[in-house]
């Protein structure tokens, strides 16, 4: 039998002796956890020397001794040797002090459990039988699989400080949502949502979350961002666990650094899970490698906001690749403006409406072609938009097209 404890190890004397590739793996983990950690070990691997050097551990140099594992709160004996590793637990023992022994885990008095932790939760495993670590790490990544996949009910039952969490949804596919914004939608009470990202992942929440709609409504008249940061954090300091789910990442045109800005003012708490923007994410879906070496080798993302800004033209002149967002109104005036500054007209302009969803369609163009053959296709947001010679049709079909310049992307290959 045996009982799994959670142990607050902070500032506390740990003892590990033997300063192996075992020991010194402890030794890592335990330091982690805050512990005050102690090597014993006549002679010490080079990593070991470089973690009491680097980190706080102290390294005694000689062979173990029953005043060793005096005053410890937990031992580890991790050295090569089964006998030595025996004798430290008794030594242990006599001292009422847990002592794990690697070479023998009935040989101790604790185990260490492999460990996955989301959030405040440490889910751990341990075996009363013979050690097969890589059984029990595998039964904990199962574990850690399951909590984190969104299918488990993280909500607290208590009453608590609330938060907010802003997750990047990605461009709509529920597939790219990162795992870590799923483990954080497993937690929500509230979900704040808008009309884009993956607003698949709201059918799978729990009746009672509520979930606050403040896309666009009908009318297209967005809640304005005041009345979203009020929602937030009105939400957050009743107690819940909010989850601000934004298309793409929320730091690229999202307004995600207002909403910060709004809780902590308000004392809320607030963390990001990034996502992947729809600048990088669409046209990757639609084969358009944003640099590719020789042909691209640096990406300007803007706004239809900003329109024929001085940076976007210089971008394009400059050869660049240049994505633009919310960008269908404003492309007619961009593409006039930089043939005006000597852009080529022919260079290629591809609009990808509604990527990674199954409505997803790609239109090709060139700068001289892209206002009307935008506006005969009917191409309407959302829509990023692609300037530059990556974007030309079947650019990864033709391997010639792109692959003969030096090294010049920085990538060093
Ligand atoms: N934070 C988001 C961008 C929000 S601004 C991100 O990082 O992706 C809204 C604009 O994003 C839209 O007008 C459109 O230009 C772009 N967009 C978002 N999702 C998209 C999608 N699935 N397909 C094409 N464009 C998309």
């Amino acid at each position: 039998m045996t009982t799994l404890v959670g142990l607050d190890l902070a500032g506390r004397r740990v003892v590990v002796v033997g300063a192996g590739v075992v020991g010194t793996r402890r030794a890592r983990r335990l330091l982690e956890d805050g512990a005050w950690v102690v090597l014993v070990d006549p002679s010490p691997s080079d990593d070991a020397r470089r973690m009491a050097s680097d980190d706080d551990v102290e390294l005694v140099e000689r062979a173990v001794e029953a005043a060793d594992v005096e005053g410890a709160w937990l031992v580890v004996a991790a050295t090569g040797h089964p006998a030595v590793n025996a004798e430290v637990a008794a030594w242990s023992v006599a001292r009422r002090t847990w002592c794990v022994n690697a070479s023998d885990g009935r040989g101790g008095t604790a185990r260490v459990a492999a460990s996955s932790t989301h959030d405040d939760l440490t889910v751990g495993v341990v075996s009363t039988g013979d050690p097969d670590p890589r059984r029990v790490a595998t039964v904990r990544d199962a574990l850690a699989d399951h909590v984190r996949s969104g299918a488990v009910d993280l909500r607290r039952q208590r009453t608590r400080r609330g938060r907010v969490v802003l997750v990047g949804g990605g461009p709509g596919d529920p597939g790219l949502v990162p795992v870590a914004g799923l483990e954080a939608l497993a937690a929500a009470d509230v979900v704040v949502t808008d009309r884009l990202g993956a607003t698949a992942l709201l059918d799978r929440l729990p009746p009672d979350v509520e979930v606050v709609d403040v896309g666009k409504t009908p009318t297209h008249h967005p809640v304005p961002q005041d009345e979203i940061n009020r929602v937030l954090v009105d939400r957050a300091l009743r107690g819940l666990t909010v989850v601000r789910l934004k298309g793409g990442d929320p730091y690229v045109f999202g307004r995600g650094g207002e909403e910060v800005h709004a809780c902590r003012a308000a004392g809320v708490e607030v963390s990001v899970v990034p996502g992947i923007t729809s600048a990088f994410g669409v046209p990757a879906l639609a084969g358009i490698p944003l640099t590719q070496r020789g042909v691209a080798t640096s990406v300007h993302v803007t706004s239809g906001h900003a329109g024929a800004d001085a940076a976007t033209l210089a971008s394009l002149a400059a050869g660049a690749t240049v994505v633009l967002l919310m960008g269908v109104a404003a492309l007619p005036g961009i593409c006039a403006a930089a043939m005006a500054e000597g852009v080529d007209a022919d260079l290629p302009v591809a609009v990808v409406e509604r990527g990674s969803t199954v409505e997803e369609r790609v239109t090709r163009a060139t700068l001289g072609t892209a206002a009307e053959v935008a506006s005969r296709e009917g191409v309407r947001a959302p829509a990023i938009v692609v300037m530059g010679r990556v974007a030309a049709p079947g650019f990864l079909d033709d391997p010639v097209c792109a692959t003969t310049a030096p090294d010049d992307d920085g990538a060093g290959r």
